[in-house]
């Protein structure tokens, strides 16, 4: 016991937690990642409990509600003597730096803070001034599929007065959304100093709303926007269901109309099909300019690459640029990504130059899963028919044991076989992500326990990935 104290008091705990980061960013996707977990510590460990630490009591109570059980099950699989996990509130400010506290960075990144263009700020405390300096009209390469979008933005940009109000602009993860909010940030900024723009993703909205109710402050959350000319509220699908922070966002959203200030949102999904949300709320963002982004196309593709290759100062062969733009067409963000990759490669394999070859071997797990490119549908589909069942009756809110445990199978299946995140998971089955982390676990240990089950899921396995 004394041996493991001190091992798992070192570095090692550390690169686990970082291990299991990059896991539970996987699973519950970027933007909840960036707000509740990225900012936990490891602050001790001894006699088996692993103590995080939280910097507010209201991030703690979220993460021992939605997280702490989850994370407890990773770590315990890498590290056998952890027995339980508690969550503390610790400012980690006021914590002296001896190396077990590891202090991740609590400011968050600008895309997921208040952006604040200029200095009269009054009561937008604690928030960072700065955009992204790489999303910007210049950088945004413009395609048939989001070219009306691009249009939008820049026109809501250089408007010196309100011109489409609300714009809101909607796609799919990964299209530039961010980025064109952002560009319209910096444009103002630049261009028209004196207009105060504030942009905050819905989610910190809605920590700071929550955190205001906790604190009986809700006059100074008002009173934060009301200095403002242009408001942007990204990812507004992330209030689906929060009926108090809607009618908040609801009243803000009003009085800043009324009072002429441009306003622009983002979602997933057009207002109409976005679930969750209110509809007196849902008429009100259908009410200016509803512009989308398409999936992207293959020239769209090809242009990017291009455009962040020499961003990088990176050269890449046609063949590989051609090669990329044709595999890798679900989002931006991967295309982007594959590209690092590659370049991050070339330069520390003593110049290793890029080809195709090249290319293949250092995306070869990313290529596979393209390659395998099974879907939750597709899952749902052979799963449903392998125990006779209809895929309406897997998505149903039926809990007899056999469409249950099919449903709790094809979301097992969906977990090992799709890079699908748990929430996104959930939504194909009409539930949220923690039934979906409930179906995963039960079926790891049907799988242990019963054979003739474990022969199902592998067959099932085999026909899926054949
Ligand atoms: P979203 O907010 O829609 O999920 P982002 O705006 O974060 O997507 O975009 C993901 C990544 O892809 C960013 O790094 C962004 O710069 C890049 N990107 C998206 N669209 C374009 C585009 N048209 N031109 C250049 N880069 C883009
Ligand atoms: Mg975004």
């Amino acid at each position: 016991m004394a041996e493991e104290a001190i091992d798992y008091n070192n570095l090692s705990i550390h690169n686990q937690w970082d291990e299991i980061c990059g896991q539970l960013k996987m699973e519950f996707g970027n933007t909840a990642f960036e707000s509740w977990l990225k900012p936990l510590s490891v602050s001790s460990f001894d006699d088996g409990v692993m103590r995080l630490s939280a910097p507010t009591a209201f991030m703690k109570n979220w993460v021992l509600a939605h997280y702490s059980e989850r994370i407890h099950k990773i770590w315990e699989h890498k590290n056998p003597g952890i027995k339980k996990i508690q969550v503390i509130v610790q400012n980690l400010q006021n914590t002296k730096d001896d190396s077990l506290i590891r202090k991740f960075p609590i400011t968050p990144t600008p895309r997921d803070t208040f952006s604040v263009a200029n200095a009269q700020t009054g009561n937008l405390s604690g928030c960072t001034t700065k955009f992204n300096p790489t999303w910007t009209f210049d950088n945004f390469v413009v395609g048939k599929t989001n070219e009306f979008a691009y249009v939008a933005a820049r026109k809501v940009a250089e408007s010196k007065d309100v011109s489409f109000n609300p714009l809101f602009l909607y796609a799919g993860v990964g299209l530039g959304k961010t980025h064109l909010m952002h560009a319209i940030g910096q444009y103002i900024q630049q261009n028209d100093p004196s207009r105060h723009v504030v942009y905050i993703s819905a989610e910190q909205f809605l920590y700071k709303f929550v955190n205001a109710l906790r604190y009986k402050d809700t006059a100074a959350f008002k009173e934060q926007f009301r200095s403002v000319d242009v408001l942007m509220i990204d990812d507004v699908q992330f209030l689906a269901n929060k009926e108090k922070t809607q009618d908040e966002f609801f009243y803000t959203f009003n009085s800043l109309m009324e009072g002429g200030r441009q306003i622009i949102l983002s979602a997933d999904k057009s207002p109409n099909d976005l679930d969750g949300i209110e509809s007196r709320l849902k008429s009100r963002l259908n009410s200016g300019l509803v512009a989308d982004i398409m999936p992207t196309d293959y020239d769209l593709r090809l242009g990017i690459l291009q455009n962040k290759a020499a961003q990088l100062g990176i050269n890449i062969p046609q063949n590989v640029a051609e090669f990329l733009a044709q595999k890798i067409s679900s989002n931006i963000r991967e295309l982007e990504g594959s590209l690092k990759r590659i370049a991050a490669h070339s330069q520390l394999l003593s110049e290793r130059e890029i080809t195709l070859d090249m290319t293949q071997d250092v995306l070869k797990d990313m290529l596979r899963s393209i390659d395998r490119k099974t879907t939750i549908d597709e899952i749902q589909r052979k799963v449903a028919e392998y125990f006779n069942i209809s895929v309406k009756e897997m998505q149903s809110s039926r809990r007899a044991r056999n469409v249950a445990r099919p449903r709790q199978i094809a979301m097992y299946l969906a977990k090992q076989l799709t890079s699908r995140s748990l929430p996104e998971i959930g939504r194909k089955f009409d539930r949220d992500h923690t039934t979906v982390m409930h179906a995963v676990r039960k079926v790891e240990e049907l799988v242990l326990e019963d054979t003739s089950m474990a022969e199902s899921i592998e067959t099932l396995r085999r026909t899926l990935e054949g």
